[in-house]
């Protein structure tokens, strides 16, 4: 695996490998087996994989949640190796900003109204900001991006229409006990990482339960649920997967979004009911 730091020398490998298919998997690092699906899943259909590690602050509207970001390059590489990954891209601000650290202001459609764009303003102006100069970089013919992260992939599908370029989403990678494997499971102990269940649970329970009670009686169940626990909930939203609105009925295109912390570690997970294939 190459293993690049500099923009300009990324360019020029790629300008000499121009007829390859290539696959882009762009990632935060604190690499896990959620992230190698997306791997896999671009050396399935492509000819060359390029991901990138590189943990972007415009997202982050908390300094405090920026500094806690786990990293793990050493861990990351060894993963990645492991998994034939072609090239691995880690550039630092300056690559990507020069020196000017700043989102740009995008067009997201009101995709970014509701849930995570309302709990962490300006997160997903950053998102587009560094995946659009990632794809400038890379060009890719097709980019992966993971459904657990539902609103964030409905926004890049949304801001990549205009380009050249595939998106293709993949399924979210659990643990055994259904909770989502995510970089920031990390820094739960082993007794909020038992009580984050919950998170899961809720979710298949107003899925199962969909059909029995409408959405104001499962959210209310749910948060009597988590009254009980030792997490907070932040939002359950049932919503529109064409909008990312929240819905008041059962409707098609129906996913199920939350977001709950515990010791200050921000979790997100969903589950989507049923939607016209995604691809
Ligand atoms: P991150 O490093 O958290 O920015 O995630 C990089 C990519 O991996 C994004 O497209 C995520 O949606 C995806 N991803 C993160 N966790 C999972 C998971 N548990 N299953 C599948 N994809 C995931």
């Amino acid at each position: 695996m190459k293993i690049i730091k500099k923009k300009s020398e990324l360019k020029e490998l790629l300008y000499s490998l121009s007829n390859q298919k290539i696959g882009f998997v762009p990632t935060m690092g604190a690499l896990h087996a959620g992230h190698i699906s997306l791997i896999k899943a671009s050396k399935s259909r492509c000819d060359l994989t390029i991901c990138s590690i590189y943990v972007n602050p415009t997202q982050f509207s908390s300094q405090k949640d920026l500094r806690n970001y786990p990293t793990d390059a050493k861990k990351d590489i060894k993963l990645l190796k492991k998994h034939h990954c072609d090239i691995l891209f880690i550039p630092n601000d300056f690559e990507l900003y020069e020196n000017n650290l700043k989102s740009n202001e995008f067009d997201l459609n009101n995709f970014d109204k509701f849930m995570e764009g309302e709990y962490r303003p300006g997160h997903f102006q950053g998102v587009a900001t560094v995946v659009t100069k990632l794809f400038k970089i890379v060009s890719p013919d097709i980019a992966f991006f993971g459904e657990k992260d539902l609103q964030q992939l409905i926004i890049i599908k949304y801001i990549s229409k205009e380009l050249d370029l595939k998106i293709v989403s993949v399924p979210t990678v659990r643990e055994k006990n259904g909770i989502a494997l995510s970089s920031r499971n990390i820094n739960l102990t082993k007794d909020s990482f038992k009580s984050a269940t919950i998170i899961f649970e809720s979710l298949c329970y107003c899925r199962d339960h969909i059909n029995k009670y409408d959405i104001v009686t499962l959210k209310n169940k749910v948060k009597k649920l988590f009254e009980s626990s030792k997490l907070n909930l932040e939002y359950l939203e049932f919503v529109s997967i064409k909008t990312m609105h929240p819905v008041d009925v059962i409707c098609d295109n129906l996913a199920i979004c939350i977001a709950a912390t515990i010791e200050n570690i921000r979790l997100i997970d969903n589950i989507i009911i049923n939607a016209e294939e995604t691809n």
